[in-house]
Formats: structure tokens, C-alpha cells, sequence
């Protein structure tokens, strides 16, 4: 059984991105996340602080999250 991860906050459909950066930033081994609108909000961030953490991870490879 899969179940399609939603954000714990707006119920929102959440892509792989979403839940890759809520485990790398708040909690390696959630299994709620917060979609990227709801994570800027509780990081006192902004949506495109994170989409930019994001794409960062994917060219970098560093992050194994982000496969
Ligand atoms: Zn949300």
C-alpha cells in the first residue's frame, strides 16, 4: 500500500522535492513533512529560499535525499 504524502498543515499533495527538503532541513526521519509554502512559514523563510535549497541539493548530489 502506498499512500501519497500530504502536507501535515494544508493537506496538500506533496512532490518527492517537498518531502526530500522537509527530512534534510527539519527532520531526517519524518514521516509527516510540510509542503514548501507551510516549511517556509514554520522556518521563517521564504518559498523561494527553499526551492533554491533545493535545486542546490540536486546539481550538488551531495545530499542523498536527492536522488
Ligand atoms: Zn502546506
Amino acid at each position: 500500500m502506498t499512500t501519497q504524502p500530504v502536507c501535515k498543515q494544508c493537506a496538500k499533495a506533496l512532490n518527492g522535492d517537498e518531502t526530500a527538503i522537509y527530512r534534510k532541513l527539519v527532520n531526517r526521519g519524518a514521516s509527516e513533512y510540510l509542503c514548501i509554502d507551510c516549511l517556509a512559514a514554520f522556518l521563517d523563510s521564504s518559498r523561494q529560499a527553499i526551492e533554491s535549497r533545493i535545486a542546490y541539493y540536486r546539481t550538488t548530489g551531495t545530499c542523498a535525499l536527492f536522488r
